[in-house]
């Protein structure tokens, strides 16, 4: 994972630029998702849209992995492989991109309702997004990386939901991946004190059953143990003196 690095004024504005790229394609994908389409229509359409930017997404290649999106439906919490699926009426679909531009990395996740889903499924969402919120509130200088995940685990534990333990967000920067990681559980007041330049991807991974998850055949896509829903929302934070500032939006 490498080690933790402290941003400059001008990484944050890269860092940004790549976010705003991130969030365009999360406007497409609210725009293509629907029943019939095909999981891969969807990261073709994301990557032609990085590509029309001259930016990269570097989950393509990245040990092995066929795709510049993961795309993760139903139990399926993360690391999906775009394919042949077709999307139903009733289904969720996660879709999680990093994109890369002048050297900084930006990565976020949505998580969409393919049609009409059913209410408890709305609420896994909805609640997943609050766990996002309101982890990113506490991405303050002073405060220490417990303070996100309890918060994150705290609301989610509250709706009798699982948080994923085996997957956990992560610093950014010139790396997708950089130190340290950011669990989306833990105990307020514990851990690494959060500083000024960091940049985090704060991530929850938020179940409707178990919080177990196992790994399938295909090396790649994690899913629930109980085969319920899973849902993912993610972005890229940034700690400044002005409070979090989230680099995936437009
Ligand atoms: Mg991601």
């Amino acid at each position: 994972m490498g080690m933790i690095t402290i941003k400059n004024q001008d990484d944050l504005a890269k860092i940004r630029k790549a976010g705003h790229i991130v969030a365009e394609v999360f406007e497409l994908m609210q725009e293509m998702v629907r029943p019939g389409v095909t999981t891969a229509e969807l990261n073709k359409a994301a990557e032609a849209l990085i590509k029309r930017r001259n930016a990269t997404a570097p989950t393509r290649g990245y040990a092995g992995f066929p795709a510049g999106t993961c795309i993760s439906v139903n139990q399926e919490v993360i690391h999906g492989i775009p394919g042949r699926r077709v999307l139903q009426e009733g289904d969720i679909v996660s879709v999680d991109v990093v994109v890369q531009l002048n050297g900084f990395c930006s990565d976020g996740a949505r998580t969409y309702a393919v049609g009409k889903i059913a209410p408890d499924i709305q609420h896994l969402l909805d609640v997943t997004q609050l766990c996002l919120a309101e982890g990113i509130k506490q991405a303050r200088i002073g405060n220490r990386l417990g303070d996100i995940g309890s918060r994150v685990q705290q609301i989610a534990e509250a709706e009798g939901y699982g948080v994923v333990r085996d997957y956990v967000g992560h610093g950014i920067g010139r790396e997708m991946h950089e130190a340290p990681d950011v669990p989306n559980y833990g105990v307020a007041g514990r851990g690494l004190r959060l500083v000024n330049g960091m940049v985090l991807a704060i991530e929850p991974m938020i179940t409707m059953g178990t919080h177990e998850v196992y790994c399938l055949n295909d090396g790649w896509t994690v899913v629930t143990k109980d085969a319920r829903p899973s849902a993912h929302f993610e972005n890229t934070v940034a700690i400044t003196p002005d409070g979090p500032q989230i680099m995936t939006t437009l």
